[in-house]
């Protein structure tokens, strides 16, 4: 049987860098460590996290109860207003959002100062686009298809020639952004856009098509509730059967003499791959 496993698969740098600071910390720090929301979609990572003592805080609520600890906020980042509440908490954190995150957090802001209407592709349920949503400081809308953008502006006609910023969810479908580029260019007199895609997403999606078109079945490792595993998958079962695994003990026996390709998505951990 062949085996390839794609170059990109695994860990991307913003979520690299999380994992480390909230590691560095265990060994720095006597006090308790928390992370804003789990640091990252993948269950091991987090449970290991847990045994060495670091607690995932869910909610406002539960961040306004804490008397001690440091706080970690995780790569996907905060509203402005979670910020403000942890300052105000007077305890010490560290800011672990991903800097391509974070420039995204300055557009949404700034599109709001200069009179602009913030566009963003995405899903208003993902913490990260949650978390942008709250440096928004004007008007704003999040549509996660070409098709929700059509129905927008046909629902907002006024849009069409306000002043538009439009950027998108780091983890955005590369396709799918190029056809709401399209709607945009032929609807929209007034939009400056902003490719907010990260690379190493573009780079991920377009070597699992590659390998999905090569070979006979690909497997995707990584957390079933993580937004860019599950747009790999979807890829991929585009062009060949696909399997989501979490764990190796889910991989599906395969017959001899296929090939099969595995990627994965930005949380998993290199000895899960492996
Ligand atoms: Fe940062 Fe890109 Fe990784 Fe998201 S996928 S954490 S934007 S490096």
């Amino acid at each position: 049987m062949e085996v390839i496993v794609a170059k990109t698969a695994g860990f991307c740098f913003g979520v690299e860098r999380a994992v480390d600071k909230v590691y560095e910390q265990i060994g720095k720090t006597e006090r308790p460590i928390y992370t804003y929301g789990p640091i990252i979609h993948n269950e091991e990572v987090v449970r290991d996290l847990e045994e060495k003592g670091v607690r995932v805080i869910e909610s406002e609520e539960e961040l306004k109860a804490l008397s001690d600890g440091v706080v970690v906020i995780r790569s996907h980042g905060v509203a402005q207003a979670v910020e403000e509440e942890i300052q105000a908490l007077g305890l010490p954190y560290v800011d672990a959002t991903c800097p391509f995150v974070k420039k995204i957090h300055q557009l949404a802001a700034e599109s709001g100062e200069q009179g602009k209407v913030f566009l963003l592709a995405g899903d208003k349920d993902h913490p990260e686009v949650k978390g942008i949503l709250g440096h928004c400081k004007g008007e704003n809308f999040t549509v996660k298809s070409n098709q929700e953008l059509v129905d927008l502006l046909k629902n907002h006609p006024e849009l069409r020639t306000k002043p538009l910023a439009f950027a998108a969810q780091t983890t955005f479908h590369a396709g799918e952004w190029e056809k709401c580029l399209e709607t945009l260019k032929k609807l929209c007199t007034n939009a400056a856009v902003f490719a907010t895609i990260c690379n190493a997403t573009a780079r991920r999606q377009k070597e699992a098509k590659t390998l999905a078109q090569r070979c006979d079945r690909m497997i995707v490792v990584g957390g079933r509730d993580s937004s860019n595993t599950a747009k790999l998958r979807d890829i991929c079962a585009e062009h060949c059967e696909t399997y989501l695994i979490e764990r190796a003990d889910e991989l599906p026996v395969f017959s001899a003499g296929l090939s099969v390709g595995i990627t994965a998505g930005a949380s998993t951990p290199a000895s899960i791959i492996k």
